[in-house]
């Protein structure tokens, strides 16, 4: 059985926070063409990440670590030693993807095979 619930821009989740380092409710920023969740806002910090579907799960899906020369695909989490945790949103050009971070969108480079 799939979850029904509908979202909508505006309503609350609750979702770790990687900037705060807190769970607590954030705001639907954007939907998928389906009505799901894809981003959400954090009200304290503003930062806009990833929706993961739930706090319960382990970070056991944790990224892989940002490397240069491994190759990444779209929708990809990666882990960044200072950026910190990121998912792919694009690949740009054989080389260079986008990644979100917690903050902002950073264009990243990455191995192409
Ligand atoms: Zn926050």
């Amino acid at each position: 059985m799939e979850e029904k619930r509908v979202f909508k821009i505006g309503d609350r989740v609750d979702q770790m926070c990687v900037t705060c380092n807190e769970e607590r409710g954030h705001i639907v920023v954007s939907l998928s063409k389906i009505g799901k969740i894809t981003r959400v806002e954090c009200p304290m910090c503003a930062s806009r990440v990833m929706y993961r579907g739930g706090t319960r799960r382990e970070s056991s899906k944790a990224g892989v670590p940002y490397d240069r020369t491994r190759t990444y695909h779209k929708g990809q989490t990666l882990m960044h030693p200072i950026f910190g945790e990121g998912e792919v949103t694009a690949i740009i050009e054989p080389k260079k993807m986008d990644v979100l971070f917690a903050d902002r969108i950073r264009r990243m480079m990455h191995a192409h095979s």
